[in-house]
């Protein structure tokens, strides 16, 4: 497998899009916004992340860390809630690029979060809270957090297809559940594997359900399916590398499981 290692870009990437002014974490982000996911949701997108997948809806800011501006976790913290309160929303969450990059800014957004009545969603790419268990262990003591692993593809060829890191860094996705479950977060309930099955052969989704059997019985049923939304810079981007999925759904007819 010749893809590039994650955890090599994470550090790069980290360079560029947190920094620390006294004594406090900043993150890159490039904007702020209500939505209708989750049934309604505020959302600060981060600037920057490890993987490069080839179908990544915000890859303009999660592939490049140019355009941003740095903020501190009580300013999004505040952002955020001003969005959810106006808007009448329970969820908050960050979202465009990769949140963990920038642990202790996340963490002191929980500490936040978890003194209201709001629920923050980590969407991740899990890769990082596979590699550390005391990262797992630090967020899973936030009880206002449920974690979402977006795992890219159903085996690590496809992992690396899509997102051009090694295949042999596929199980840190697994391995960022059972971290997370180790600590103590209950599986469907506060930790939930998510997939993009766009491109996938239906034995790898065969298999990545057998794997996730076997962290934790039952954890299958809880897989959240992403598929390609047919956005014209996401087209524009699988052109470019020749991406050709199998599945996909436009825009403005998304079903009801997507939203
Ligand atoms: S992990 Fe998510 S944010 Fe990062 S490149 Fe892939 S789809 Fe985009």
């Amino acid at each position: 497998m010749t893809g590039f290692n994650p955890f090599t870009l994470a550090e790069n990437v980290r360079k560029k899009v947190v920094c620390v002014k006294n004594g406090v974490e900043y993150r890159m982000y490039y904007r702020f916004r209500g939505g209708r996911w989750y049934g309604g949701i505020a959302t600060g997108d981060v600037v920057g992340c490890n993987l490069r997948c080839k179908f990544c809806w915000s890859w303009k800011y999660s592939h490049r860390c140019g355009h941003g501006k740095f903020y501190s976790p009580r300013d999004v913290f505040h952002k955020l809630v001003n969005i959810a309160s106006r808007r009448g929303y329970r969820f908050l969450r960050l979202s465009g690029g990769e949140p963990t990059l920038s642990m202790n800014h996340l963490l002191r957004i929980l500490e936040l979060v978890d003194n209201t009545e709001y629920i923050f969603v980590l969407e991740t790419n899990g890769l990082l809270i596979g590699y550390d268990k005391k990262y797992a262990e630090k967020l899973a003591r936030h009880s206002s957090l449920i974690v979402r692993v977006s795992f890219k593809g159903a085996s690590p060829e496809e992992f690396e297809m899509l997102t051009g890191a090694s295949g042999k860094f596929y199980d840190y996705q697994f391995r960022a559940l059972e971290n997370l479950i180790d600590a103590g977060m209950e599986p469907g309930e506060r930790v939930y594997p998510a997939i993009m099955l766009s491109f996938s052969d239906p034995k790898n989704i065969e298999r990545f359900k057998e794997r996730l059997e076997s962290i934790c019985s039952g954890l299958s049923k809880y897989i959240d399916e992403e598929y390609v939304i047919l956005y014209p810079h996401v087209v524009k981007l699988m052109r470019r590398y020749g991406l050709k999925p199998r599945k996909t759904f436009e825009p403005d007819n998304l079903p009801d499981f997507m939203i």
